[in-house]
């Protein structure tokens, strides 16, 4: 019987918000494929996760050993190929996040199946549409194998809402599990009150304009007044001004929050990549010419230093008022 599957990232215990873009994509496929939607929880100890998931697909696999705890695409890839093929799915999906990107490229290996990578739209059961050149141009790819593959950028599939009724959790025995010699050593994950900067309502953004970490220190002030995530261009994290995992762009994070704050940053093709679909973008920079003006709603040609300290003083007074 006809299926999609779809990659279901969870915490110990609920379905990561990041999954639901994907189980959006897979239900647009499933309508040109047939069949179920049908989640894949895997983890160590996932079992009220998957309890979770299924609130939101028709049915969910749950496979749960303690050699799963971590997210490798040696380890996990395996289980997603064999489940495509013992439920006889057409279409694997999963967010184009971290863990999809690295785990479902070694799943459609596996399956000798095709791959779109970071799809926007789904445009039949085998086509996609997909940027490509940082964004710069938009292309419509077909998957020419029985099994499509896909990862879905999230910030263009809406969150799916849960289904009418939960589906069943099918838990499956996961026999051994082989990380090729691949090791999971640590995870140093980023400490911070903020919300996460690719699911933040509001992200304030900072490029080398801010000159050097004390300006990125005004720039948080004004992040937090507005309850968002902070974020930086490429250019600003390789002089150490902010951390590397707060770049958005091409080759950092993709957000689209519903207002992008872009302060000191030229607009560089690749960090349009990666804020473009914000919902309002408001740019502060002191040339007139910089390319960050094409894509802003609002824009303010000033320097940050006039301009931030009188904006985080009027949000002061506004929230205390
Ligand atoms: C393969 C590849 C991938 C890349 N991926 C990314 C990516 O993911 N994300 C990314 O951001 N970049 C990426 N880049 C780098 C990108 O091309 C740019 O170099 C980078 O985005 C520039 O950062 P910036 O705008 O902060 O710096 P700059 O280009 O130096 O711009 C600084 C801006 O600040 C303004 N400014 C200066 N002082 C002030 C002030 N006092 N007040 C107000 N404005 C001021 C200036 O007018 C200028 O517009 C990538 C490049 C390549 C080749």
């Amino acid at each position: 019987m006809a299926a999609t599957l779809v990659l279901l990232e969870t915490t110990a215990t609920n379905l990561r918000s990041s999954s639901l873009p994907a189980v959006t994509a897979a239900r647009e496929l499933a309508k040109h494929h047939g069949g179920q939607v049908v989640g894949v929880v895997i983890g160590a100890g996932v079992g009220s996760a998957a309890a979770d998931a299924a609130r939101f697909v028709d049915k969910v696999l749950c496979f749960d050993h303690p050699g799963l705890a971590s997210a490798l695409a040696e380890t996990w890839a395996p289980l997603l190929a064999a489940a495509v093929k013992e439920g006889g799915a057409s279409a694997l999906v999963a967010s184009a996040t971290s863990i999809g990107k690295d785990v479902l490229p070694r799943a459609a290996a596996l399956l000798g199946a095709g791959m779109a990578s970071d799809v926007v739209k789904v445009l039949s059961a085998k086509s996609f549409r997909r940027p490509t050149y940082a964004g710069n141009a938009i292309t419509d790819v077909e998957v020419t194998t029985a099994v499509v593959v896909c990862t879905a950028r999230q910030t263009e599939f809406a969150a799916a809402a849960p289904a009418a009724s939960p589906g069943a959790v099918e838990n499956r025995t996961v026999a051994a599990v082989g990380a090729l010699g691949s090791e999971f050593v640590a995870l140093h994950a980023t400490q911070s009150a903020r919300p996460d900067l690719a699911e933040a309502r509001v992200v304030v953004s900072g490029g080398r304009g801010m000159k050097d970490k004390a300006g990125f220190k005004v720039l948080e002030e004004l992040t937090d007044l507005l309850g968002g995530a902070l974020g930086a261009s490429r250019a600003a994290c390789d002089a150490g001004m902010a951390p590397n995992d707060l770049q958005v762009g091409q080759t950092g994070k993709v957000v689209a929050p519903d207002l992008y704050f872009a302060v000191a940053l030229s607009g560089a093709i690749q960090h349009l990549a990666g804020m473009k679909s914000s919902k309002v973008i408001v740019a502060i920079n002191k040339d007139p010419e910089a390319p960050i003006f094409q894509v802003a709603d609002y824009g303010l040609v000033a320097t940050w230093e006039a301009t931030l300290p009188a904006l985080i003083a009027e949000m002061k007074k506004l929230k205390a008022g």
